[in-house]
């Protein structure tokens, strides 16, 4: 675990109000008791959140909506912000791309404040905390192709910002995977890449998304796949998607802590992590949720070392793999591949 903690990391897949820790919780819950006196849906989120980690996939949707509901202000977001880019920084995390999905709450915040109070914060942390931060806005499946092409729009005013520029990299597309379809969805991330997006796709994620996934393949739309459980299951789809996959790398999200929680792997040994390295496929170990999930970044290097016997050389590769991963152009790429061999050979 302390090697783990050393290695200069990058995390490409963690959702902002899903990364919060129990402190930040807190500190929101206090906020809005303050706002509001105690009421009876403060107390149902406390109860809803303090289930204990062992969640199903369905029972984790009901935790997010819940922790939106303190998330719902400008000072709100920039305190999330602050605090999780914090975290990743003392956890050893040098690059992180962070994803949210820009919320409009009649009366309290628009997508674009939203988005706005992001970036901000972004660029004060990354003044102080020795990490550089991007981001990703997600497309939440559950909310319907209208609110997906508003976000898009909203993104798109952000690629020639006077302030921002450059600092929104790409579109994530996540949600529940019970809701919506992504062959609905096809339109938008056709135009999202044609203005120059990066796309991150959550795919296969539950088994009843074979016709999605290969719609969202057969079309060449994604950069990076989160999670991609049931890739390989013997479905008769499987095969096709491994081999295209392969052959056009595409790289793989991996979210080992996230997986088991939500039940959707039996086992560590069992996750297609093990699949996907024997290949020498890229993969980046990331959280997902490092709040809902009790987890960090050292933590899933160590959960991936522990239960696959990798060498230290294995968890180096893991790092590079994951630089190579990340949504930056050529040359911000090569200063933070130099950044982190330089570290790595320092662990030698
Ligand atoms: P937010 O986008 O910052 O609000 O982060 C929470 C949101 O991320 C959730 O409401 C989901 O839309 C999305 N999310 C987090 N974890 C998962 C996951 O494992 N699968 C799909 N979507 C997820």
């Amino acid at each position: 675990l302390t090697y783990c903690k050393k290695l200069p990391k990058v995390e490409l897949h963690a959702h902002l109000n899903g990364s919060l820790s129990d402190g930040t919780v807190l500190q929101l819950l206090e906020a809005k008791e303050k706002e509001l006196g105690s009421t009876d849906s403060l107390s149902s989120f406390k109860m809803t959140i303090s289930k204990g980690p062992e969640r199903c996939l369905r029972e984790c949707f009901r935790v997010f909506e819940a922790l939106h509901s303190l998330t719902d202000s400008q000072e709100a977001i920039r305190k999330i912000t602050k605090n999780v880019i914090q975290e990743f920084a003392e956890d050893g995390v040098r690059y992180l791309e962070l994803r949210t999905t820009p919320k409009n709450i009649p009366g309290k915040i628009t997508k674009k404040e939203y988005v706005d109070a992001v970036l901000e914060t972004m660029i004060n942390e990354m003044k102080t905390c020795r990490i550089m931060v991007r981001l990703l806005v997600s497309v939440d499946r559950g909310r319907g192709v209208g609110d997906a092409w508003s976000t898009l729009s909203l993104a798109k005013q952000y690629l020639d910002h006077d302030v921002f520029k450059g600092l929104l990299v790409g579109i994530d597309v996540s949600g529940n995977p019970n809701k919506g379809n992504l062959i609905d969805y096809i339109p938008i991330l056709k135009e999202a890449k044609k203005c120059g997006f990066k796309l991150a796709v959550h795919l296969a994620e539950v088994k009843s998304c074979v016709e999605e996934t290969d719609a969202v393949l057969e079309n060449g739309l994604v950069d990076r796949i989160g999670h991609g459980t049931y890739l390989l299951k013997n479905n008769g789809y499987g095969i096709k998607y491994q081999k295209k996959i392969l052959k056009n790398f595409i790289p793989i999200e991996i979210c080992m802590s996230s997986n088991l929680k939500t039940q959707s792997v039996r086992s560590f040994e069992k996750h297609h992590f093990g699949v996907w390295s024997g290949l020498k496929h890229p993969l980046a170990i990331c959280t997902d949720d490092k709040g809902v999930y009790c987890t960090t970044l050292t933590n899933e290097y160590y959960i991936c070392a522990k239960n696959f016997n990798l060498s230290e050389q294995d968890l180096h590769e893991l790092c590079l793999y994951a630089v190579e991963a990340a949504f930056l152009p050529s040359s911000e790429k090569d200063i933070l591949r130099q950044m982190v061999k330089e570290e790595l050979s320092k662990l030698m």
